[in-house]
């Protein structure tokens, strides 16, 4: 393999294991939930789901889609863009 892949790669790994260097700026995925397939995105700091609780604002426009994916992605997302953290988890 070639010398300056084989630095790259090796750079890469080091650089996986240090999340503090990746700010997630906005984000689009299909979350696969129990019941169907929903959108969940991330823009300018606004969290938004295609499923019925998020929509209905209900819970303020979050939702367990968007709980899980912010669980997923803490180590990478902006303190500002996580609405859910440890501390709030119900007891
Ligand atoms: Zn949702």
């Amino acid at each position: 393999m070639h010398s300056s892949l084989v630095s790259k790669i090796d750079k890469a790994h080091r650089y996986a294991s240090e999340p503090e260097r990746i700010e997630l700026g906005q984000i689009s995925a299909t979350f696969h939930g129990s019941h169907d397939d929903y959108r969940v995105a991330l823009e300018s700091g606004v969290w938004t789901c295609s499923c019925h609780t998020a929509s209905a604002q209900t819970l303020g426009g979050v939702c367990s889609h968007i709980m899980a994916l912010q669980q997923v992605l803490d180590p990478v997302l902006l303190q500002s863009d996580k609405y859910w953290a440890e501390r709030d988890r119900p007891v």
